[in-house]
């Protein structure tokens, strides 16, 4: 006889935080801390795992929460330097002297510029996109709500004689349709509210972490040349809400 052999497999991502590098940001277009993380994948057979590998470095600007990903066998990987003795209040130049002195002195003004406020609402915008978010719940949500509500109404109208079908069968037909169209509405409903409330987390943590106020971010977005949708809502909603 012969038994059929299932193998569960999979792999697990890590991350760890392995400090602080100094480099210039292509968005903020000045030179910005950046936080570094080293990413680690182990696969595993029935969950036991192998030895982890690395699968290269993120490195997450400190003021646009940009991320930039560097392959672990790079030349920019493999000449970076980071260090665990740095905090904020050392300053900037204390970062750039101990990881990356080839950058010179670098100007470091008490406020935050234009370019890097735009580069901070870009990378929110960026994030908080719908197309990017799962919505997996959404649309699990809308088809559990919507089946039975058109199934008792594909039942309604059978009996009030309006769809040419008994009872059983408009029955099945409006569930059809209630879990078609209720995945789709739970799908868009999902991803809207999810991206309204993602921006405003991000809007509010930015906020708090860099000092800045509601109305120095809603004077820079008059600034923008062009549209950032979910972005200029989020600051919608809070300047509703304070
Ligand atoms: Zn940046």
């Amino acid at each position: 006889m012969e038994i059929p052999l299932v193998i569960v497999w999979g792999y697990r991502l890590e991350v760890e935080r392995v400090g602080w590098t100094a480099r210039r940001c292509s968005r903020c277009q000045k030179v910005q801390a950046f936080e570094c993380f080293d990413q680690w994948k182990s696969n595993h057979v029935y969950f036991i795992h192998g030895e982890a590998k690395s699968i290269g470095k993120v490195l997450i600007c400190d003021f646009c929460e940009t991320s930039v990903g560097l392959q672990p066998n790079s030349a920019e990987a493999k000449s970076l330097t980071c260090t665990r003795s740095w905090t904020k209040k050392d300053g900037l130049n204390a970062l750039v002297e101990k990881t990356n002195p080839s950058l010179g002195h670098v100007p470091v003004p008490e406020k935050p510029g234009l370019r890097e406020l735009l580069a901070l609402l870009e990378s929110i915008n960026e994030r908080a996109s719908p197309y990017k978010l799962r919505a997996e719940q959404g649309i699990a949500f809308g088809m559990l709500i919507g089946t039975p509500i058109f199934a008792v109404l594909g039942l309604l109208l059978s009996f009030l004689g309006l769809t040419g079908f008994d009872a059983s069968v408009s029955a099945f037909a409006g569930g059809w349709i209630g879990f078609l169209a209720g995945g789709v509405a739970g799908w868009i409903k999902f991803k809207w509210d999810y991206s309204k409330r993602l921006s405003e987390e991000m809007l509010i943590a930015a906020m708090q972490r860099n000092a800045l106020t509601l109305s120095t971010l809603e004077r820079a977005l008059k600034h923008y040349p062009g549209k950032l949708k979910y972005v200029s809502r989020g600051l919608t909603l809070l300047a509703a809400d304070a």
